[in-house]
């Protein structure tokens, strides 16, 4: 059963090949035994998931059950969740017990889905690599001694090591496609807006979006449907039709133009990805496609941009964590200066410090009009150049990582090379994209990704093509040796 994508779990269950609540024992029990190695869950809720995959069971008899009733899934420990454990991968919320339920995680309870537990991520989703968490790092699956990516990492890795079948997951700066590419996975970020933020753990605002961690770009369509949609309560979502998005995953790709990117081929990049990259776009012309070369001068200026940008509005969300409103509180305050220095330099880790620090000092008088403000203007010639690709080419085709996954521990001292391997994932965060990545070879063992990038609201694009590539190829159906 654990090497069934959603699709199939779907028809499984609907046929009575097994029920949902053997398949939660099954994938709880893989789980259980995966913690030790890979740590990819901060909770795991058997007893509460053994009782949704009971009333899914008596859905499926009564024959009155939406589309993903008694399918195994995880939530990134960003998403409140009513009842269960919130942490955001932060000691500031080790102990918070969420009284409501996130959009996302109301959505897909409603469509049935059995959640198995809440998925470790680096804290507060700041990190490339899932070193970051209070709760200890996650391990790639395909080598222990690696990191999975960050800061999904844990859905990541549940997903590559067969643990669930999909995960959700949020990507502020490419915390779903990096991890997606270094765990030979598929993940989608979603148009900013498509998906609500409502109960989502806030990072930075203007950029954070909720999306999907799955096998195959069909599973990353059947998650996105109930997810997607305008919510009253969130005021950046958008009141747009949400497409079918599996009826649109086969469409032939003749006449798709791509744009490939000149600012992702350039001299960071490892040559061996390049060389898996070049051999998808040969799969992707016969299918019909045609390949032009297209530039985006400004998008080397993503990454300063954007570590001005999100540390700003860090800063600002994570003030409500002081110990008296949210979050740990310390032993004894003095006074209250006291109780807000000790909870605050008790809850958070390290990098979160480094970026309220940071994001305070670009806001502060004096500096914001050289940092902030700058940053916002460079973000928006950004946007303008993604904006006049894509109105010569349909999508745009490059890399999701300069390299493999590489070692725990190996850029922890050197944030800002660790702040480099998000070069070509930040972009699309800036300009409020859509982008997936998917599994396109391997290098020394190891999974390489491919990023797709569309205009706003081209998921369905973006999915025709990912599923079009692995219906030609099946890189996305490795699996690391121990998970088999
Ligand atoms: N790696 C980026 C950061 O550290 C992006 C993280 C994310 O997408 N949540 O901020």
């Amino acid at each position: 059963m654990h090497s069934e994508t959603v699709a199939q779990l779907q028809q499984g269950l609907r046929a009575r090949k097994y029920s949902a609540v053997e398949l939660t024992r099954a994938l709880l029990a893989r789980i259980e035994s995966a913690q030790p190695a890979l740590n990819a869950f901060i909770s795991i809720e058997s007893e509460a998931a053994l009782a949704a995959a009971a009333v899914a069971d008596q859905r499926l008899a009564a024959g009155d059950a939406p589309a993903l009733t008694g399918v195994p899934i995880a939530h990134k420990d960003i998403f409140c969740a009513a009842g269960s454990r919130t942490t955001c991968g932060s000691k500031m919320l080790s102990n918070f017990i969420s009284p409501y339920d996130s959009t996302v995680v109301a959505r897909l309870r409603a469509a049935g889905a059995v959640v198995l537990g809440k998925t470790n991520m680096d804290e507060f989703a700041m990190g490339s690599s899932n070193e970051t968490s209070h709760f200890g790092p996650v391990r790639n699956p395909w080598n222990l001694k690696l990191v999975p990516g960050g800061s999904s990492g844990g859905s990541a890795a549940a997903v590559a090591a067969r643990l669930v079948p999909a995960a959700t997951a949020t990507d502020t700066g490419g915390s779903i496609r990096q991890p997606a590419a270094l765990c030979g996975v598929t993940g989608l970020k979603p148009t900013y807006g498509r998906v609500s933020r409502y109960g989502m753990i806030a990072f930075a605002s203007s950029l954070d979006q909720a999306g999907v961690l799955a096998r195959t770009a069909e599973d990353v369509a059947l998650l996105l449907k109930p997810m997607a949609g305008f919510d009253p309560r969130d005021s950046t979502s958008v009141e747009c039709e949400v497409p079918d998005y599996q009826a649109a995953l086969n469409q032939p790709l003749k006449g798709l133009r791509i744009g490939l990117l000149k600012e992702f081929f350039d001299q960071g990049l490892d040559p061996r990805i390049e060389a898996l990259l070049r051999t998808a776009l040969e799969q992707l012309r016969a299918q019909g496609a045609t390949l032009t070369d297209v530039s985006l001068p400004n998008l080397p200026l993503s990454v300063p941009t954007y570590y001005v940008v999100a540390p700003a509005e860090c800063s600002s969300n994570l003030a409500r964590f002081d110990g008296v409103r949210f979050g740990h509180r310390c032993e004894n305050p003095r006074d209250l200066k006291d109780l807000y220095e000790r909870s605050r330099g008790e809850g958070f880790g390290a990098e979160v410090k480094r970026r309220i620090m940071t994001g305070t000092y670009v806001l502060s008088a004096g500096y914001y009009d050289a940092y902030y403000l700058k940053a916002q203007r460079v973000r928006a010639l950004i946007a303008a150049d993604f904006e006049r690709a894509f109105s010569t080419v349909d999508v745009l085709i490059g890399p999701t990582t300069p390299t493999v996954a590489f070692e725990i521990g190996a850029k922890t001292n050197d944030p800002v090379t660790m702040y480099l391997n998000d070069i070509y994932t930040i972009g699309a965060n800036l300009a409020g994209l859509p982008g997936v990545s998917i599994p396109c070879g391997l290098v020394d063992g190891l999974p390489a990704g491919l990023q797709i990038v569309g205009p706003h609201f081209s998921e369905a694009r973006l999915l025709n093509v990912a599923h079009r590539y692995q219906q030609e190829s099946d890189w996305h159906q490795r699996t690391p040796e121990a998970y088999r």
